[in-house]
């Protein structure tokens, strides 16, 4: 009895380049994720992935790891043996017994065949099969709505059986949708808005401003946690990039009209995403902005935000309740980090009363001013070029 995980593949799109690419980019996450299990070896078929050569023991935590893995539906620990009703017999009585009594009365057999040359057919094997289980087991039989679902599937060189499948992450794997630079502050929304991100297949590379020493390295740290979190959904990815926006934000305090200045901070923020983006070939920006929820995130400052942004940004959490964002933080394991409390540029800056309906000629007019004070537009390239990143 040979221990191997089934993967299915997730929400495919028919078309044969897609499924070829899909397959491959989830080949490439799953290795990623697994490469400490050095012995392991995965293959791929049309309609599944397999995992072999593992010990029994491993097939939990891998199992664990995978639930985690964009573009599997759902995963089975399975056996393989030999194709013989003898062999069988004992297995699926093994199987059953390594299940979780506790939760498990009733079971039903699902018994398919592959190899149509099989000396018994479906429903033979059913009747042979399921007698042992009720004679041997306290299970009872339930067809409509089993605890326990057995399954047998007769291939063409040997038996698979598994029991109830789990439930995979669902989506597409991550890269197969591309990359986009996610703004991400240490707040609740953006490591939410990642997530979802990333379920539709696009990797996320991070970007998050510092103030230094207005910001203080905890607030890094939680920032670094935050994507230390992310990092099984986000094909292992662990990389952040920091953008120091001290000097910037210096200057964005002599702007005399203080209602706007966290307005004009944001346009500041999305210039330089967008020419990191730009430089790295990443093809859109994305925010954790949700409509309403702050004085910043009004229609009228999202125009004035996107009028600098010359890729499109995406905001996946833009239609999104606080507290549905909240349940999904809590979900997804960021919100006890995310609610930490050390202070984000954006906290430290928000002005008494921050603009809701931002003009466009009044954000330029202010923009123009500050340009005699100094060359703003230089500053922005610079601190671009100081962009750094962390790996952990
Ligand atoms: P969050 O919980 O994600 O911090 P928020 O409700 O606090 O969101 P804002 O502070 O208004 O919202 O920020 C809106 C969006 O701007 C964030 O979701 C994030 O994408 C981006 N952002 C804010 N501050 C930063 C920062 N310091 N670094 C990078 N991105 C930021
Ligand atoms: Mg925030």
């Amino acid at each position: 009895m040979i221990p191997i995980i089934i993967i299915r593949y997730g929400e495919l799109t028919t078309k044969s380049k897609n499924r070829i690419d899909f397959i491959k980019q989830l080949k490439t996450n799953i290795k990623i994720i697994l490469q400490d299990f050095k012995d392991i070896k995965i293959v791929h078929f049309h309609d599944r992935m397999e995992i072999t050569d593992l010990d029994l023991a491993l097939t939990s935590p891998i199992i664990n790891i995978l639930t985690k893995v964009f573009g599997i539906s759902s995963l089975s620990a399975a056996f393989r043996i030999e194709k013989d009703i003898a062999q069988l017999k004992t297995k699926v009585l093994e199987l059953v017994n390594q299940q979780d009594r506790e939760n498990f009365k009733t079971f039903k057999l699902f018994v398919t065949r592959s190899d149509k040359t099989f000396k018994m057919s479906s429903d033979e094997i059913t009747r042979v099969i399921a007698p042992i289980i009720l004679y041997k087991t306290s299970l009872t039989v339930d067809v409509t709505n089993p605890d326990l679902k057995i399954n047998i599937k007769i291939n063409q060189n040997d038996i698979y059986l598994f029991a109830n499948k789990i439930n995979g992450a669902g989506g597409f794997p991550v890269g197969s949708s591309g990359k986009v630079v996610l703004l991400l502050s240490g707040g609740i929304d953006s490591p939410v808005a990642a997530y979802k991100l990333m379920k539709r297949g696009l990797q996320v590379q991070y970007l998050h401003f510092a103030t230094p020493p207005f910001t203080l390295p905890a607030a890094l740290k939680k920032v670094q946690k935050l994507v230390e979190i992310l990092a099984p959904y986000n094909a292992g990815s662990k990389e952040l990039y920091i953008c120091n926006f001290t000097n910037l934000q210096n200057e964005i305090s002599h702007i005399q009209k203080e209602s706007y200045r966290i307005t004009l901070m944001r346009r500041m923020f999305v210039r330089i995403a967008n020419i990191f983006a730009e430089q790295h070939n990443f093809p859109a920006l994305a925010t954790g902005e949700a409509i309403g929820q702050v004085a910043s995130q009004t229609l009228a400052s999202i125009n004035v935000i996107n009028n600098v942004a010359a890729l499109p940004i995406l905001r996946s959490l833009i239609t999104e309740d606080k507290v549905d964002i909240i349940n999904f933080a809590k979900k997804i394991g960021t919100y006890e980090t995310s609610i930490l409390p050390f202070a984000d540029c954006c906290s430290l800056f928000v002005p008494k009363n921050p603009v809701t309906q931002p003009k466009l000629y009044e954000c330029e007019n202010l923009e123009n001013q500050l340009k005699q004070l100094i060359d703003w537009e230089q500053l922005v390239f610079d601190t671009v070029e100081s962009i750094e990143k962390l790996e952990m």
